[in-house]
């Protein structure tokens, strides 16, 4: 059970409803985005991605994926049911740094081994899901950014639910180091077998707060239940939970 307090919107006046651990709130009445505690605007751009399908298209589409692929029961599409379906346009903030990693480390495949060191420097747009609880598979969103235009609450449909920010761009910035000095780290263990010495610099844009559209779907099959996540902007099953297939490969 969550316990839901509002605030008034500060632009509008209509009541913003927004749960406990939230610190971004947007008015669905105005599209205005309140800093929860401070009851201050937000300074940030704050963005969206449209989504281009409705419920019908998304189920279509989710056939499609059913019917596809050889790793799957032959039957899916025909013998599973959609038993839910709900467009959910979850907030992200997409942190634009460059990340340089200087790396020293001991490469021990050749004998004897070497220390050797290496320079990493890459460019991202790195997105960091605003929620902290969620088992949205964040890693394998390609998040199509070239389509995003200004927040607008009128494109928004009715029957949508639009989720508050639980993290602020500091903590964002903060998330988008660690996931990246790990992802180096992995980069740099493909030259050496060891690292000594690893060390990353980041030079952060500013952050982008942006709401995209994702179809959160569960369908049933043989009685169990499996999660499908669906991007609403590009139709692309971003993951799929597969039913175990009776036949063996070989
Ligand atoms: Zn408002």
């Amino acid at each position: 059970m969550t316990i839901v307090e509002e605030i008034k919107c500060p632009h509008c006046g209509a009541p913003i409803k927004f749960n406990p651990g939230e610190i971004l709130a947007t008015c669905q009445y105005c599209g205005y985005t309140v800093v929860i505690q401070t009851g201050k605007p937000f300074v940030f751009e704050h963005s969206m991605l449209l989504n281009e399908y409705d419920e019908a298209a998304a189920e279509k589409l989710v056939k499609e994926w059913m019917a596809s692929g050889f790793l799957k029961p032959g039957d899916l599409a025909k013998r599973s049911k959609i038993v839910e379906k709900e467009l959910v346009y979850l907030p992200f903030w997409v942190v634009p740094v460059t990340a340089k990693t200087t790396y020293k480390g001991i490469f021990e495949r050749l004998s004897p081994p070497i220390v050797k060191e290496g320079k990493i420097e890459k460019k991202y747009s790195w997105l960091v899901l605003a929620r902290k609880a969620s088992e949205f598979p964040t890693r394998e969103y390609d998040v199509p950014l070239e389509g995003k235009i200004p927040y607008d609450f009128r494109r928004i449909e009715r029957y949508a639910k639009v989720l508050n920010s639980e993290i602020d761009e500091n903590e964002a910035l903060n998330i988008a180091k660690q996931e990246i000095e790990a992802h180096h780290e992995f980069l740099a263990k493909q030259d050496v077998d060891r690292t000594i010495e690893i060390k990353t610099e980041f030079e952060f844009g500013d952050a982008v707060y942006l709401h995209a559209p994702i179809w959160f779907i569960a369908y049933e099959y043989k009685g169990e239940r499996y999660k499908i996540f669906l991007d609403g902007s590009t139709g692309t099953v971003i993951k799929g939970d597969i039913p175990p297939t009776d036949f063996s490969i070989l």
